[in-house]
């Protein structure tokens, strides 16, 4: 039988280096904890210096509070924290370090200096630290605040050593934390320099968007639209990229929450919802959102790096999220902050290329005719009804400034695409080419005209208004076995919706009432597309309503397959309608709409200032 053996409380030192793998990956990591340490000190001034990857060394300087020998001493110990007393603390953490285990982990698994000056203090204090090892304690003289050098990472942990990845990949690692920190905190000034050549110098004193255009260009929110939101205690900012602009991965989601780079399950799965039938399938929108609560509702201690949060109340950050995003995307909220021209400009050809697309013949073009949109209040909502909601995007100035509500306001200088527009013709038998007076705009009017359908369904649906249609000679329609089982399945919705559908025995059903606003369609291939739209839709275990979704989304796409020809008015009718949507930059199944091309633009690739 084998010796029972021996438990032994585990020394400071081995404690710490077991905490280091949790807190410490990486050099990006380093990066992470001495500059969220350096915000919570105070400071306005960050500057980080990284050689060889980090693996040489990563050093943060600081402006803040600085810290006095005993505390600089205090600082490396293991739960060793001047943010919090007791458990209680935990519930509402304003900091961002609280576990007072990062100095000693890091100190624990390399070579380790603080220099460090608190500000009412005359002498600084050096510290040094070896693999774990106090080396060195003396007074030195330098400026408040506080710079934390980390050399050899890892250098007596082979183990952990071999975990580091090359050059590239370890630095694009503390590029991205940068990044994020850089984000987290526009005000702070912030400087990242890599093997002794400055890769950013981000000023202090900046506001998000500033922030945004030092770190990804001037035009970069060009396509964004910004986020103010506020609702059952959750108050969110920031900004959403329109739906026209998107990407094949998550890379450009960044969420704050209380200020703490930080995410959770449920805001991905928000931000998905939000912009469903905007995107097409597989694309990903570009989203810098700041969350703020209640920080008693906000549980940060569930990681060691904090890297994710849970949520007291996640139903009303889910709800929250979607309704913030929805708002800043919809029509009345196109305009930016800074009342630039609107931003579908330079937009990427979209990934999804529509399959067919019907001959439009613009019957008769005459001298080309200006009509004038009546000039309402962006978000005059109320009165009005349709009419105002229809013309909202096409509306310049608010005519009265807007009541400073919380709620679903839009940005309030929100500026439209365009007071008035004209029809210049059309482009390769297909596009519309329309004059605006701060440039010119390409309209798919395919894309636009299912918008139009879609919105206008979904909202009848809503409302319980849809009507139907009987046709005046019945058909019947053989369905291929899946589509059939479709059918059958969703009779009852597909009724509700608006289709006279029944069985007639084996795969066959009889259609003999329509949607009203699809009855000029032909029942045959509508049915089919519908049932075909379900079928697929459903194998990707999509949520929400899906179902009725789908169904509006095949529908609309059916109907503008089936016409051929759009005289003037109908073009001139479109796009008063398209104005009128929640979502006019995109159809349904994320195609952009609307491509904006702006007379700065043009002027500026023209060379002309
Ligand atoms: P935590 O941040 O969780 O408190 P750390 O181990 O990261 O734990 O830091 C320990 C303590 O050292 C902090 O609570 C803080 O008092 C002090 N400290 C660390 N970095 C700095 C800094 N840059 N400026 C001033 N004080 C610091
Ligand atoms: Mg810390």
């Amino acid at each position: 039988m084998a010796n029972q053996p021996q438990i032994r409380v585990l020394s400071d030192n081995v404690a710490n280096k077991i905490a280091a793998g949790e807190v410490v990956e990486r050099p990006a990591s380093l990066v992470k904890e001495l500059v969220e340490n350096a915000v919570d000190a105070g400071s306005t001034q960050i500057d980080i210096d990284i050689i060889a990857g980090g693996r040489k060394l990563v050093s943060v300087g600081d402006n803040g509070c600085g810290m006095n020998r005993d505390n600089a001493l205090l600082a490396i110990e293991r739960h060793a924290t001047s943010k919090i007393r007791d458990v209680d603390d935990i519930e509402h953490i304003a900091t961002l370090g609280f576990r007072g285990e990062a100095l000693a982990a890091i100190a624990s698994v390399a070579r380790f200096r603080i220099a460090t000056c608190a500000r009412d203090e005359d002498m600084g204090t050096e510290v040094v630290v070896d693999g774990g090892k106090l080396r060195d304690v003396r007074d030195i003289g330098c400026p408040a605040g506080t710079t934390i050098e980390v050399r050899d990472l890892f250098y007596r942990v082979p183990a952990r050593r071999k975990f580091l990845r090359s050059y590239q990949t370890e630095m694009s690692h503390v590029r991205s934390t940068f990044i994020v920190l850089a984000l987290a905190n526009p005000a702070v000034g912030m400087s990242l320099r890599v093997d002794g050549r400055e890769a950013y110098h981000l000023p202090a004193g900046a506001g998000f968007s500033d922030r945004l255009a030092d770190i990804f260009g001037r035009h970069y929110g060009d396509n964004l639209r910004a986020v103010d939101h506020d609702q059952a205690g959750v108050r969110i900012t920031g900004y959403v990229s329109i739906p026209t602009v998107h990407r094949a991965d998550r890379g450009e989601q960044y969420t704050f929450v209380n200020g703490r780079a930080a995410t959770a399950p449920l805001v991905g799965y928000a931000i998905k919802e939000a912009y469903h039938t905007l995107l097409p399938g597989g694309r990903h929108p570009s989203v810098f959102l700041f969350l703020s609560l209640d920080p008693e509702l906000v549980d940060v201690n569930v990681h060691p790096t904090k890297r994710e949060v849970r949520f007291r109340r996640p139903s009303d950050v889910r709800d929250a999220l979607i309704a913030a995003i929805r708002a800043a995307l919809s029509s009345d909220a196109t305009g930016k902050e800074d009342g630039e021209a609107p931003g579908a400009s330079g937009v990427p050809a979209p990934s999804a290329v529509p399959t067919a697309h019907v001959q439009l013949n613009i019957e008769d073009l005459p001298e080309t005719r200006t009509f004038r949109y009546p000039r309402m209040p962006a978000t005059g909502g109320g009165e009005g009804g349709a009419a105002s909601a229809g013309i909202g995007v096409f509306s310049s100035q608010p005519s009265t400034p807007e009541p400073a509500e919380a709620g679903v306001t839009a940005s309030a200088a929100s500026r439209a695409p365009w007071s008035w527009c004209r029809v210049l013709g059309q482009v390769g038998g297909l596009y519309v080419l329309l004059e605006t007076e701060e440039g010119y705009v390409v309209m798919d009017p395919c894309a636009a005209h299912e918008r139009v359908l879609f919105e206008r369904y979904m909202r009848d649906l809503e409302r319980g208004e849809i009507a139907s249609q009987n046709l005046l000679m019945p058909e019947t329609v053989e369905l291929q076995p899946r589509d059939a089982r479709c059918v059958r399945k969703h009779i009852e919705l597909l009724t509700q919706m608006g289709f006279g559908v029944s069985e007639f025995g084996g795969d066959t059903f009889v259609v003999d009432a329509l949607p009203s606003c699809f009855s000029s369609v032909q029942p045959a291939p509508l049915l089919v597309e519908v049932a075909h739209g379900l079928e697929q839709a459903g194998s990707r275990k999509a949520k929400g309503h899906w179902r009725e979704e789908s169904i509006a989304q095949t529908a609309s796409r059916t109907a503008v397959q089936a016409r051929d020809k759009l005289t003037l008015e109908e073009i001139e009718q479109l796009v008063v309608d398209l104005a009128g949507t929640d979502m006019p930059y995109t159809c349904p199944h994320g195609r952009p709409t609307l491509i904006f091309t702006s007379l700065t633009e043009l002027n500026r690739k023209f060379g002309r200032s």
